[in-house]
């Protein structure tokens, strides 16, 4: 019998998310409003410990409605971790200003807090100051979130904090999602919990709560024959994601737990490997591990790279994937300026993304061990 694929991160329902899609059809609350929406940013909000959340029909619409209502404009330049996926930065060109990449730092892979401060000096010495940063924890990895926090304090530039991938991760006990003028959210099919589609805005500000639902529902003024005094969206996320989203939250906890035992496990048994490393956990936080990833160094691997191993592994019917390949080096970003750009690139080269989903079986995940053995020692 021919095994199904292993897939990097597919999603996991836990059984109560049809209950809940159940009710919308029961009260045909089959609509981008309804009970489970006001459910659902209140089961965020009690998770996350935060005052305010707007749920949205992706992360990337969530980071786009921050830069507005933080006033980001056509020449304006915002600041952003380029290790990251593209929806953390394009939402800057919608606004047709212009990002500024940041390279990462080695031990937790994200924002390097010394080139944002000396970016920050260079960009006001070049007459342009910075009108937001956007920063990333990779991979659910908490950033340096202290460090990033004071410098944008300091120099008065509001903070975005992107936790995508980061849902259940802490930085000194305190959930990622609540450092920043605003937080964002993705409930992508890939991500840590998913709602088939969707993100949210967090902040502790009710005005910028208000605001974003008002941009979110194409900036209808309350009146009987809506009223437009602004350009709107269409990003308010559906009664029936939401529905979907509640059920998935309902299990965070677990799903965390379940992820960095995945971790745990590719970490002890391959450790005999020198030649591979991890992720490094930062000590002022615990990562949810979204996903695993490992990094090959090729002066110790004899001719295996982390491509060697992708295909290796594809060809038994299993996903990775590389590192983010970092923005600085994306062909439509090429004439954007980035600061550092060595560290991401060297991930980058020699990274790979390994099968994490919470619901990867022990079989699975020991398969997924003996290839790498296999291929890296070139026993069989
Ligand atoms: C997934 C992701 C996003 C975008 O979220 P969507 O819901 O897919 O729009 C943004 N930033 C990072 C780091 C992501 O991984």
């Amino acid at each position: 019998m021919k095994r199904e694929r292993i897939y990097l991160s597919p999603p996991h329902m836990s059984g109560e998310e049809f209950k809940n899609v159940k009710e919308t059809f029961d009260s045909n609350w089959i609509a981008p409003v309804g009970p489970q929406i006001d459910g659902f940013e209140k089961d965020l909000q009690d998770y996350l410990n935060i005052n305010n959340c707007v749920v949205l029909t992706s992360g990337t619409a969530a980071i786009h409605l921050a830069l507005i209502i933080l006033g980001v404009e056509r020449g304006d330049e915002v600041i952003c971790s380029s290790f990251t996926f593209a929806g953390t930065c394009n939402p800057i060109v919608y606004q047709g200003a212009t990002p500024v990449f940041i390279d990462s730092e080695k031990d937790t892979w994200n924002m390097d807090p010394d080139l944002l401060e000396a970016s920050i000096q260079d960009r006001i010495k070049k007459g342009k100051r910075p009108k937001a940063i956007i920063y990333v924890h990779l991979y659910g990895m908490p950033a340096q979130v202290d460090r990033i926090v004071e410098i944008a304090a300091r120099y008065t530039i509001p903070l975005i904090e992107d936790a995508a991938e980061a849902l259940g991760s802490t930085y000194k006990g305190k959930k990622l999602g609540a450092f920043g003028a605003f937080g964002i959210l993705s409930f992508n099919g890939n991500k840590i919990i998913t709602s088939s589609g969707g993100g949210a805005l967090l902040t502790h500000d009710k005005k910028w709560a208000d605001k974003a639902r008002f941009l979110a529902t194409q900036a209808r003024a309350p009146f009987p024959h809506y009223e437009h005094n602004e350009i709107g969206y269409n990003y308010r996320l559906s009664n029936v994601s939401a529905a979907i989203g509640r059920g998935q939250l309902s299990v965070i906890d677990k799903r965390v737990e379940q992820r960095r035992m995945i971790f745990k496990k590719y970490a002890e048994e391959l450790k005999d490997i020198a030649a591979i490393s991890f992720q490094p956990e930062n000590k002022e936080g615990i990562s949810n591990r979204w996903l695993t990833t490992i990094v090959i160094d090729p002066m110790l691997c004899k001719g295996i790279t982390n491509e060697s191993i992708r295909i290796a592994l594809e060809q038994e019917n299993i996903e990775s994937r590389p590192l983010w390949k970092p923005m600085h080096k994306q062909p439509v970003f090429a004439s954007v300026p980035c600061y550092g750009g060595a560290v991401s690139e060297a991930l980058f080269n020699s990274g790979l993304c390994l099968p994490s989903g919470s619901s990867l079986s022990n079989s699975d995940q020991e398969l997924i061990i003996s290839l790498i053995h296999k291929i890296v020692t070139g026993i069989t």
